[in-house]
């Protein structure tokens, strides 16, 4: 079996320098907060570009405590796009602002600028744009509608570490970007793991505080804050991980390239490549989706040749139960995309074989 993603392979090129890490970790006797998390902070900022990162518990809070840092709440509107993975909408409705849903660009299932434009309200505070799958969303447009209308802008970077265009990293491309270090992501801790990026001194520090019960100096509480913490273990862990980022991001890029040249079937439709020139990548494939109008049946395939695959997603937001109040909605670009996308294996340990192995047996679906 070729798996989509083997978790403990890519871990375990690293295991040397983990048990170093942990043992640093044991041996200093500090858990929370301490010397792991703050250098790891230092060394995440200086990677993105940003004057603050600042780490947290998983990447979901990372969306809240931005929100909630901003003042957003009750009455607040945050525009996002429709297709987006559930948490984005839920670090908005958690604050009690109201997530706007708007349809994506069909061609690159990112947010499209010109629905964000149509659906500002007088009560419209942020948007939110996702690199979703690892592509970076169209940041000048979104910034200039920001600037136009007087918002901010919220980067969802959860599946795009280490992606960037025109020479800047996603995380530096707005007010600030919420990440997720939840094992899968490009760059993935031992658990959970999040944390915020931003230029913003004064936010910064007031995220400092939320993630520790809202305090700033020990037993002083300015604000009612929550325990979302990135523990030292996962700190440290991290910081073995983020100097191969970037050679783990360009081995996907690899692997994409070769899915894009390779795999030829009438009826599968491919991503759109990344941006040849941009450096760092401007995808940087977190998931390869492809998308058929028989995908479920391309699924079986694939299973019975031996590949592993995964639906990214099946069900959108707006027909969760969880958000029934939108079920009346009618977004069609957005039920496109979860009715036929599929995401082939992809990861920075996939070898030329596997890879040969995938794009064979695409290539041999009878469709
Ligand atoms: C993974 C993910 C999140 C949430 O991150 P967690 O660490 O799982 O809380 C948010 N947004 C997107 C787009 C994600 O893929």
């Amino acid at each position: 079996m070729i798996p989509f993603l083997d978790l403990h392979q890519v871990n375990e090129r690293f295991r040397p320098d983990m048990d170093a890490a942990v043992k640093r970790v044991l041996d200093s006797g500090w858990y929370l907060l301490g010397e792991e998390c703050a250098a790891f902070e230092r060394e995440f900022a200086a990677f993105c570009g940003t004057r603050h990162a600042i780490g947290c518990a998983n990447g979901l809070d990372a969306l809240k405590l931005i929100i909630q840092a901003y003042g957003i709440g009750p009455g607040d509107e945050v525009i996002a796009p429709a297709n987006t993975y559930i948490a984005s909408l839920i670090a908005i409705s958690a604050n009690g602002a109201t997530p706007v849903l708007v349809e994506p660009d069909p061609a690159t299932c990112l947010i499209d600028p010109a629905q964000v434009e149509t659906h500002v309200t007088p009560r419209t505070k942020a948007i939110m744009a996702v690199h979703l799958y690892g592509r970076v969303a169209d940041m000048d447009a979104i910034r200039a509608i920001a600037a136009r209308h007087g918002l901010l802008v919220i980067e969802d970077a959860a599946q795009a570490h280490g992606a960037g265009i025109g020479g800047r990293r996603v995380g530096s491309l707005g007010d600030a970007a919420g990440f997720s270090f939840y094992p899968g992501k490009n760059l993935g801790c031992l658990g959970d793991g999040g944390a915020v990026t931003t230029d913003d001194d004064a936010l910064a520090e007031k995220i400092r505080a939320l993630r520790n019960y809202g305090s700033d100096v020990k037993y002083h509480f300015p604000y009612r804050g929550t325990n979302s913490r990135l523990d030292e273990v996962q700190a440290a862990w991290l910081r073995v991980k983020l100097p191969h980022l970037d050679a783990d991001n360009a081995r996907r890029a690899e692997i994409a390239a070769r899915y894009g040249r390779e795999i030829v079937h009438p009826a599968v439709s491919l991503p759109l490549p990344a941006d040849a020139g941009a450096r760092p990548l401007s995808n940087v494939w977190h998931v390869y989706p492809v998308r058929t109008a028989r995908r479920d049946d391309l699924r079986r395939h694939l299973d019975a040749c031996g590949v592993q695959t995964v639906i990214h997603y099946p069900i959108p937001p707006h027909r969760q139960p969880a958000y029934a109040e939108w079920s009346g909605l009618s977004l069609p670009v957005t039920e496109a995309i979860h009715d036929t996308v599929l995401s082939l294996p992809m990861s920075p340990v996939l070898d030329d074989d596997q890879v040969g192995a995938v794009i064979e047996a695409v290539n041999s679906w009878p469709g």
